[in-house]
């Protein structure tokens, strides 16, 4: 067994498909020639060899994948055909009488360097394409083995160094059964968009495995506890396939509690909303009873693309959200790029710290027609339902001013084209940065709601970079520090009579539920896939035992002692409840 991160819940049993990423050392024994016409036919031979293997991957991908993430293998195509990368490899042939795959491996070199050097994070990814292309070539070159991929097109187990949002937005859940990555943590976006599509997914596992998983090999994957085997033995897989159909059966036992209210006991009620970061997920969102949207993640709408998306595509976006939701409210967050989210037409600076970079509202406010063409977007789906706006990463009261002023301008400008909106939106700013907790009764003021973002605060009080595997037991959400900061936010935000909402990934944890009533949270908002667990926990909770364990913890002097009250009450609570779906 090989231990990684439980990164999104569930089990996933079948064969690997491994995203091919390779690199070749060159034998001492072929460096030079004097035979130019056999290395450049040698070369052709290669060319001619890596170009139908790239057709066939891209063919067998498109099928499985589908077409979008296949024309990244057109990329390549193209990259076998440029006639400077090919010159290059062609000219050091000639004029230094090297051998195929040390010009090949000598161009790659040239090509990449210079790309790097252009901090540009387009081209670095370009750079990494050449590299891709060129290795293969040198595959071929060096007689290295085949790259074996699944014979058939049956649903596999994606295994991946890392994975980007951008390469998770648009694969089709129905072909891929679990996700394995290499690097990172609980919290990156990549998981947090395969939780909502309900894909389980193991991450954080370089320091653990041992031999590289193969394209082919049998796994099982375990997203709750971070469990990963390699050609299980039949026991095991008896024993993960039982328990994959137990989790269906909860899942269908759940799915029941739907257009049930979410109120404890004895009485409490809380709005239980969804995140969503697409239109797919609205309806997800729905089917499992969210009674509003209290976060729109709407970067995704921004990502495999070409350009920024106009005003008039983002408002049929925002609008039909607006509409799906009907009489509950959608709360729209503004660009949240920066960190681990990038746009491939949008080059971001490379920052030591992108976390702590150019970001978020930071973007917005130094891109203004960029802000201000989504403020527009956003306003007029206003005029469709109950839409609110809501600003990311906010540190001061001067930027949530200077984003309002050019709201206003927004509004003005909709004002001169006759366009309708509501006038009174309601306008809230997240709660992520530790200067925001500490300045919450100043930023209540501004703010017609506050939304709790624990996983950046988490990350930023503690100093724990969510996408970081080897500090991941350091990310404690239950750290008394954050237990201190969720308190003043409500507390700050009941003085000034604005409610407050968590949209971090603590929202979907049933552990966390005594603190929030406890506090006095007015909404939790989590991906949808966690609604229902939720809500059947608040269904069988009562608010007053609730309060009494979450009094109980903050009087915790550790995140151990306050873990452990949280978890052995929930499964002490977990063991008595009535609706049977365990
Ligand atoms: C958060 O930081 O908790 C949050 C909800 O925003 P995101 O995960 O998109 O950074
Ligand atoms: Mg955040």
């Amino acid at each position: 067994m090989i231990q990684g991160i439980g990164a999104a819940s569930g089990v996933a049993i079948g064969k690997a498909f491994v995203l091919p990423s390779w690199e070749w050392d060159l034998p001492e024994s072929r460096m030079d020639t004097i035979d130019l016409a056999k290395e450049f036919e040698r070369l052709y031979e290669g060319i001619r060899t890596s170009r139908s293997e790239i057709e066939i991957i891209r063919d067998e991908f498109k099928e499985v994948v589908g077409e979008e993430e296949s024309n990244i293998f057109d990329a390549h195509l193209a990259i076998l055909e440029d006639p400077i990368f090919m010159n290059e490899i062609q000219g050091i042939i000639e004029r230094q009488y090297k051998a195929a795959e040390v010009a090949v491996k000598e161009a790659i070199d040239h090509f990449v360097t210079m790309f790097d050097l252009l901090d540009d994070e387009y081209m670095k990814e370009r750079a990494l394409d050449i590299k891709d292309v060129g290795n293969r070539l040198l595959k071929h070159l060096l007689g290295a083995p085949e790259i074996t991929l699944p014979e058939d097109t049956q649903p596999y187990i994606l295994v991946a160094k890392e994975l980007s949002p951008s390469q998770l937005v648009h694969l089709n859940p129905s072909h891929v059964l679990g996700i394995a990555t290499l690097v990172g943590g609980k919290t990156s976006h990549s998981v947090i968009m395969s939780r909502a599509l309900g894909i389980p997914f193991v991450s954080g596992l370089e320091n653990s495995l041992k031999t590289p998983i193969q394209t082919g090999d049998m796994m099982i994957i375990d997203g709750d506890e971070g469990h990963v085997f390699i050609d299980p033995n039949e026991s095991t897989i008896i024993h993960y396939s039982s328990r994959r159909v137990k989790q269906k059966k909860k899942k269908e036992q759940l799915e029941l509690l739907a257009s049930v209210e979410a109120v404890t006991k004895d009485g409490v009620q809380l709005n239980l909303s969804s995140n969503i970061s697409s239109v797919k997920e609205m309806d997800t969102a729905l089917k499992y009873g969210a009674v509003g949207v209290g976060l729109f993640r709407t970067e995704f709408i921004y990502m495999n693309r070409d350009t920024f998306p106009s005003e008039n595509e983002q408002f049929e976006v925002y609008r039909h959200v607006a509409e799906s939701m009907g009489n509950g409210s959608v709360v729209i967050r503004t660009l949240d790029i920066g960190g681990d989210k990038h746009l491939d037409y949008f080059p971001l600076p490379e920052e030591d710290n992108p976390y702590l970079g150019y970001r978020a509202i930071r973007i917005s406010l130094d891109r203004k027609e960029l802000f201000k063409t989504q403020l527009r977007a956003i306003l007029r789906s206003s005029h469709y339902g109950k839409v609110k706006i809501m600003y990311p990463m906010i540190s001061s009261v001067e930027e949530v001013r200077q984003a309002n002023e050019i709201l206003r301008e927004a509004m003005k400008e909709l004002d001169e084209r006759g366009i309708s909106y509501n006038h009174d939106i309601q306008v809230g700013i997240m709660i992520e940065v530790p200067a925001a907790v500490a300045i919450a009764d100043l930023l209540a003021e501004e703010s017609d709601f506050f939304s709790i973002g624990t996983n950046d605060l988490v990350q930023y009080v503690l100093a724990v970079d969510r996408m970081n595997e080897q500090i991941a037991h350091m990310y404690h959400p239950y750290h008394p520090a954050i237990l201190r900061m969720l308190r003043s936010t409500v507390e700050a935000a009941r003085n000034a009579g604005i409610p407050v909402s968590v949209c971090g990934e603590m929202a979907g944890d049933e552990r966390s539920i005594p603190l929030w009533i406890e506090l006095g949270v007015h909404e939790l908002s989590m991906s949808p896939e966690s609604l229902l667990r939720i809500k059947h926990r608040l269904l069988n909770t009562s608010a007053e035992e609730d309060k009494e364990v979450a009094r109980e913890c903050l009087q915790l002097r550790t995140s151990t002692e306050i873990e452990k009250l949280l978890n052995d009450y929930h499964d002490a609570h977990r063991s008595s409840i009535s609706i049977a779906v365990d």
